[in-house]
């Protein structure tokens, strides 16, 4: 066989988005846009300004912020080996045992979030001698290897913000829920519901764990109740039995409504911060749902959680999670910082905006410039221009085409009108406006036509 009728029968592979990963289209994307414009202007009124963190760091820094034994961090994050080590292996041949064997600062990770990453930049450029607090916020990717479903991707983007330094005033907290809660309003988010808690901090939540450890053993110890327990919550007893409280296993429910509730057991302290949380939110009007089993399950998240939930999203609901961690920055090497933050999944948030009828549909073009000759071409790319300064969007096709086939092409293009170029046109100077709603015609001069088009546009038509 000739290599040539080799080649003809290979067929060329079919790529296809990675599983979990997907392509954004327009028009959809024009909500994306609306979305993030909206955070954009929403947030700098609250005196937050951006900041754009690397999409990968050290693995090192999320699995001492995030919590080594996290599913995010032990199962989840995309982790390759550091190139330095990796290439010098691989140019000595010891390449046997490779991946487990390299120090876990030559590993790099693709950012599951952006909290870390936000602290470490902070450190790293002294952020502490600015006025305190520092209002930061941020949008982008974020990469964890869940399994797929709606509202879940591989790839996901998140938009967060989070509030560093100065003190841990209540205002604070209930001023950052007040901006998420702002932002959604503006966007019309049908149906966000506020959830908060509070999970005390290093004074009294590890006597509140203990208890609530003490409990489960009782249950896990009882023949007539050990059953009822799943596999999760078995293994959370023994390492984060706070965790316990976030289960959707059916069987354990009753059991989880009659453990000790943490708000019964915050110190004075953490007991007044979270009353005033609760005032301060009400002075600001932000209604409030308060949610017991509501927890983080690290230790440097202390005092106030929070979590919205969204209409339209099945079992994926929740849009917006956050809360207090006055510890991170102290953890990750920085001078003891009070910290609060939230991140919004921005995929959710869009499907439930979907879901509701609030995305917008494919934007047609204004106008359609249908020419004919050569003449007629030359005036076409001129007008063009002139529209599309003016702030119009242009369609100019690159070939001649007979008048009937640009006005069905237009229709396609859904174009509000057609602007008929042929030889009369330009000779007379006078152009051709069809309105393609009607089919109506009426002859302008270049200014005029501007002009009305300007006029129209303010009018909405
Ligand atoms: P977290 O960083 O886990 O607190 O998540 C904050 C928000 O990000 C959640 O409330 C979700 O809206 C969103 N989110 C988290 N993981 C995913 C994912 N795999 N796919 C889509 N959105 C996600």
């Amino acid at each position: 066989m000739s290599e040539g009728a080799a080649k003809k029968e290979e067929k060329p592979r079919k790529f296809q988005a990675i599983r979990g990963t997907r392509d954004l289209l327009p028009p959809e994307t024009a909500l994306w846009n609306r979305v993030e414009q909206t955070a954009d202007e929403v947030f700098s009124t609250f005196g937050f300004g951006e900041i754009r963190v690397p999409i990968f760091e050290s693995t090192d820094l999320f699995a001492r912020s995030i919590g080594a034994e996290t599913d995010v961090v032990s199962k989840e994050m995309y982790t390759f080996g550091g190139f330095a080590e990796f290439s010098a292996r691989v140019r000595e041949g010891r390449v046997e045992g490779m991946l487990s064997e390299m120090s876990p600062e030559e590993m790099i990770s693709l950012r599951p979030e952006a909290t870390a990453s936000v602290c470490r930049a902070y450190i790293e450029h002294n952020m502490q001698q600015l006025p305190q607090p520092v209002k930061l916020y941020y949008m982008g990717p974020m990469f964890r290897r869940e399994r797929p479903q709606k509202g879940r991707y591989r790839q996901f983007y998140q938009i967060g913000a989070e509030v560093l330094g100065g003190s841990d005033a209540p205002a604070i907290d209930a001023e950052v829920i007040e901006m998420v809660m702002t932002f959604f309003d503006r966007l019309e988010l049908q149906g966000a519901q506020l959830d908060i808690n509070s999970i005390g901090d290093r004074n009294c939540r590890p006597k509140y764990v203990e208890l609530l450890r003490a409990e489960l053993l009782k249950v896990r110890d009882n023949p007539a109740t050990a059953g009822r327990l799943g596999p999760d919550t078995l293994r959370r007893i023994e390492t984060n039995p706070l965790r316990v409280l976030d289960s959707k296993l059916e069987s354990e429910q009753a059991i989880i409504a009659k453990l000790p509730r943490i708000a019964d057991h915050l110190c004075e302290e953490c007991a007044a911060h979270y009353a005033a949380v609760k005032h301060q939110l009400e002075m600001r009007g932000v209604i409030y749902r308060e949610n017991w089993r509501l927890v983080r399950g690290l230790d440097y998240y202390m005092r106030t959680t929070f979590e919205i939930t969204a209409q339209g999203l099945g079992s994926q609901n929740a849009v917006c999670g956050g809360g207090r961690y006055d510890g991170l920055v102290e953890l990750l090497g920085g001078p003891p910082t009070k910290g609060i933050g939230f991140a919004i999944g921005e995929d959710r948030l869009i499907l439930s905006l979907q879901e509701s009828g609030k995305a917008p549909t494919q934007q047609g073009r204004d106008v359609y410039i249908a020419w004919m000759g050569e003449r007629a071409h030359a005036t076409a790319i001129r007008a063009a221009k002139d529209l599309r300064k003016a702030g119009f969007s242009v369609e100019l096709p690159p070939v001649e085409q007979k008048f009937g086939k640009a006005l069905g092409q237009a229709d396609k293009l859904g174009a509000k009108y057609a602007l008929i170029l042929g030889d009369n046109e330009v000779s007379e100077g006078l152009w051709t406006l069809k309105t393609l709603a009607d089919g109506s015609q009426a002859k302008f001069t270049e200014p005029d036509l501007l002009e009305h088009l300007r006029k129209q546009k303010a009018g909405g038509l």
